[in-house]
């Protein structure tokens, strides 16, 4: 099956009739092809968006946010199709992309259809100058949207839901590794009725599909999610042409454990936040900090847990653990087991490739638990974004509070007590974007979401999103 290019509300191929090849990582094999386009085919997108915006613009609050729940709707209607999509391009078990990846999806769309019906805009009264000041905020016109490969669907809808919400017409990219279900989403924009232009799809390389979406001078906002060095990158090509940016990039989380926590809750969930989507998630708690008085214990009963993980088949319901996205990327998860014997931590668990009968050619390996010895190694301060995390134990919390800070990521961290006030002072001094206390991966819509250091500049959700696609203008006026 071909994957096409939407751009002006048509399926098209790439101009130069070039194609990728895209894998199912579950298999290890091709099962379709993708274009792999080039400026020119960004170039008919920007045009077919542009032309589409003044109209989009116009268009009442009520009609843009009709035409987003009728997409929500449709993601709902198509759960199963989409789920098993999404679970084919990236390896994750099909039961987690219909529980998570694609209800996330469309609540992403019903959200901003809703979230910009409540939007408001600020007035100030000048008083004693005879003035009022109003501030509009207008959309900006032409966007890009960039999406990474762990969570498709949902991090793609992310974007693409508040950009077009707030009246802007897209030019949207998503990881070259995982481009299904955005294109399956373009037949769901036509059947909405979303007008031609709006959003377009265009499929390829970051290097190139990617750069030229960054580099139009005539796409004056980028929303990019995706590594810190690419993010870097990015920043470096559009500042000079003074586009906005927001960057959600990589993170190395602490998952803080206290003695006083509530135990059984805390283990539970610390399996799943250290091998959910096969630790493929920008939040997940890579890095474990356990107080002392219960490191033993708690390193016997997690591995005991985490030894009982299913990794199988992303089809098998019972498997817990699917496949590694591509095999570049397993093979740089394996390197990090390497580096992290070489490096004097011990492997408590797993550390291997595994082989599924019946799937000998794909992307496994085993949930891996490395005890380390310092925090300073380089698997405690490098993202690894796979199945692997590391614990080591704490003695206070001055000291994990220093341990948990002294990386350069700052996107989540998760806190495991009962202690209020340490709560505070801890959540007042960790830096990151978004604490998590004595739970995980929780999300509100409308909390502000992203990270701060490398992590990214910028916030999305809720209104947040809604004023990065906007502009203000404030207009003066004396009576
Ligand atoms: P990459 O940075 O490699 O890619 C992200 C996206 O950018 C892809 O669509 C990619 O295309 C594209 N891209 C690559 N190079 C360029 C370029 N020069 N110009 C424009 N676009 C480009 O990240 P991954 O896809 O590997 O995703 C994993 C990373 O994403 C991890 O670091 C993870 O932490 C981070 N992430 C952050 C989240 C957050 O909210 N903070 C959430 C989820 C993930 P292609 O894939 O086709 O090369």
């Amino acid at each position: 099956m071909n994957i096409q290019n939407y751009i002006n509300g048509q399926f098209v191929n790439p101009i130069h009739n070039e194609w990728l090849n895209n894998y199912n990582p579950a298999k290890g094999e091709v099962y379709s092809q993708i274009p792999n386009s080039t400026i020119e085919d960004v170039e008919m997108a920007y045009k077919s968006a542009k032309s589409a915006f003044k109209k989009w613009s116009l268009t009442s609050l009520e009609e843009r946010s009709r035409i987003l729940i009728k997409i929500s709707e449709l993601l709902e209607e198509n759960l199963q199709q989409f789920a098993e999509a999404e679970s084919l391009d990236n390896g994750k078990p099909i039961w987690l992309a219909k529980a998570v990846d694609i209800p996330r999806a469309a609540s992403n769309f019903r959200f901003f259809a809703n979230a910009i019906t409540q939007f408001a805009s600020e007035s100030h009264e000048s008083v004693g100058h005879n003035a009022i000041n109003y501030t509009l905020r207008q959309p900006i016109g032409v966007v890009g949207c960039i999406s990474p490969w762990n969570l498709p669907l949902y991090l793609f809808s992310w974007k693409i839901a508040p950009a077009i919400a707030a009246g802007n017409c897209v030019v949207a990219k998503p990881s070259e590794v995982t481009p299904m279900t955005a294109f399956l989403l373009s037949e769901i924009c036509i059947e909405a009725g979303l007008p031609k232009g709006v959003l377009n799809i265009v499929h390829g390389l970051g290097t190139t599909t990617g750069q030229a979406i960054v580099e139009h001078p005539g796409i004056k906002a980028i929303s990019f999610t995706g590594g810190t060095v690419t993010g870097a990158h990015i920043a470096k090509v559009a500042a000079p042409m003074f586009k906005k940016l927001s960057l959600e990039l990589g993170g190395k989380n602490p998952n803080i454990i206290f003695a006083d926590c509530d135990y059984d809750d805390m283990l539970t969930t610390t399996v799943r936040s250290s091998f959910a989507n096969q630790g493929q998630i920008c939040l997940c708690g890579s890095r474990i900090f356990v107080e002392d008085s219960i490191y033993e214990k708690f390193k016997t009963d997690f591995v005991k847990k985490v030894k009982t993980l299913k990794v199988g088949h992303p089809s098998a319901t019972e498997t817990k653990v699917g496949a590694l996205v591509s095999k570049p990327h397993l093979e740089k998860v394996l390197s990090y087991v390497k580096i992290a014997k070489g490096e004097g931590g011990k492997v408590l668990c797993g550390g291997n490739q595994l082989t599924i009968k019946g799937s000998e050619n794909g992307y496994y390996m085993e949930p891996t638990i490395i005890e380390v010895k310092t925090d300073e190694c380089r698997v405690n301060q490098e993202e690894i974004f796979g199945p692997v995390v590391t614990i080591m134990p704490f003695s206070s919390e001055e000291e994990v509070l220093q341990m948990a800070n002294k990386v350069k990521y700052g996107l989540s961290a998760t806190l495991w007590t009962n202690d209020l006030k340490r709560t505070m002072r801890m959540s007042n001094q960790l830096q990151v974007g978004i604490v998590w206390v004595n739970t995980w991966m929780m999300r509100d819509l409308r909390t502000p979401f992203g990270g701060v250091k490398d992590s990214g500049v910028g916030r999305e959700g809720g209104f947040e999103a809604l004023r990065f696609f906007t502009e203000p203008k404030n207009v003066c006026i004396k009576y």
